[in-house]
């Protein structure tokens, strides 16, 4: 995910590539996800690590995955 579609990202997209990723990880038995922040943020590269039963609690609170310092976009 270097490169090219940073930056250009939605949130929505962010959320989609993030469910995708998990998914992935947790089936291949990785005991740490590594997501993307969602703040959406133009220059934002930064990798998020969770675990995946803290990430599922997230998703049910609807709260954004994001790197310390990073906050989620004002809508
Ligand atoms: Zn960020």
């Amino acid at each position: 995910m270097e490169g090219p579609l940073q930056g250009i990202l939605s949130r929505e997209v962010l959320i989609e590539v993030n469910d995708r990723l998990a998914e992935i990880q947790s089936r291949e038995g990785d005991e740490v996800l590594t997501l993307l922040c969602e703040c959406a943020g133009p220059h934002c590269v930064e990798r998020v690590t969770v675990v995946p039963r803290r990430f599922v609690a997230m998703r049910e609170k609807g709260e954004p995955v994001l790197a310390p310092l990073h906050h989620e976009p004002t809508s």
